[in-house]
């Protein structure tokens, strides 16, 4: 017994340990450096398995993925919005899996039906207005922001952008595509000013009162007011009434790879990053909500007040979005 244990059980102990200390995930992500690497250097502390990953857009990842195929080292594929998780799904990159604890962490209109991709952080797409020029009662719901009333005092960001195509999507989905149409044509004439690039910019011109109002995600509104707190802006949460459909909401989020070599330590780092130990500061990173329910806000984000979201699943975002894109550009919105 004495020998076992001083020549046989350390072997022992070696050969079970050292799978799980070898085991690595690679990461392709669309979400920022600063924005995962607090994440996954306390994943590696706690589990003591490497995550090895390079960040670029999602378009660039995706035609990445595709190009590698099977010999793509990529386990995990981060990316936001759930027009682009569709895409990566429907392309093929992405394998279902089915975890319990994924189910149980994530609500279900913020993950795949056929669970290839999960949200892990929410933002809002809301309405931002200039204090100085409008009063909330004036406000109710995206659909009233097509009324003549705005004419020449709405600032959008452009309709290429994703964040975009998913929202008139989900309202095709709400609406169908005939009314959604008629509330885009009314944006577009309301615009004060040709769209913008970035939603920061929307912004920024709202500031300046260049126009009275936007839509924008929230977590661009947290960034601009924690670096200039005096701003005259404020959020607004449409569509709050019964059968008014909610506020829209989307996500950032993965999926495993098609090929992973690594699948248990793919699918065991995506079920972490769903548990409330990650959540609180995935969601803190960039002031956006944590997807499990069970996980509170930051208090600056908190401080935005409660809303009733939208509860279509985000899957259609990705299912409408050609009919949203030729939509958009049938409306006149560059
Ligand atoms: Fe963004």
């Amino acid at each position: 017994m004495k020998r076992f244990c001083r020549f046989v059980l350390p072997w022992v102990l070696v050969a079970v340990v050292l799978p799980a200390q070898a085991a690595e995930v690679v990461v392709y992500s669309a979400r920022k450096e600063h924005l995962i690497k607090p994440l996954f250097d306390a994943y590696t502390e706690k589990t003591g398995v490497r995550i090895r990953y390079i960040t670029d857009k999602a378009g660039p990842l995706l035609a990445r993925l595709k190009a590698e195929g099977r010999r793509s080292p990529a386990d995990l594929l981060l990316t936001v919005d759930a027009g682009n998780l569709w895409h990566a799904a429907e392309e093929g990159v992405l394998q279902p899996v089915g975890s319990a604890v994924l189910k149980r962490n994530i609500p279900a209109h913020l993950r795949d039906p056929l669970d290839r991709w999960f949200g892990l952080s929410v933002r809002a797409r809301t309405i931002v207005y200039n204090t100085r020029k409008v009063s909330p009662g004036e406000l109710s719901t995206y659909e009233a922001l097509a009324d003549p009333k705005w004419k020449g005092r709405l600032c959008l960001r452009t309709s290429k952008k994703v964040y975009n195509q998913s929202l008139v999507a989900m309202l095709i989905a709400r609406l169908g595509e005939a009314r959604a149409e008629e509330i885009v044509r009314g944006w577009v004439a309301n615009l004060a000013v040709p769209p913008f690039s970035s939603d920061t910019k929307a912004l920024q011109a709202v500031a300046a009162g260049q126009c009275d109002l936007t839509i924008v995600n929230t977590y661009y509104f947290g960034r601009l007011l924690k670096k200039h707190p005096d701003l005259p802006l404020a959020i607004f949460w449409p569509n709050q009434g019964e059968g008014e459909g909610g506020v829209h909401v989307n996500v950032s989020g993965a999926g495993v790879t098609a090929h992973s070599r690594h699948r248990d330590a793919a699918v065991s780092l995506l079920e972490w990053l769903s548990g409330p130990e990650a959540q609180g500061l995935f969601a803190r990173l960039n002031l956006e909500y944590p997807a499990n329910p069970a996980v509170k806000p930051d208090p600056v984000v908190a401080a935005w007040g409660t809303f009733r979201a939208d509860p279509t699943n985000l899957a259609k975002a990705g299912e409408l979005q050609a009919k949203a894109v030729m939509l958009m550009d049938r409306a006149g919105w560059r």
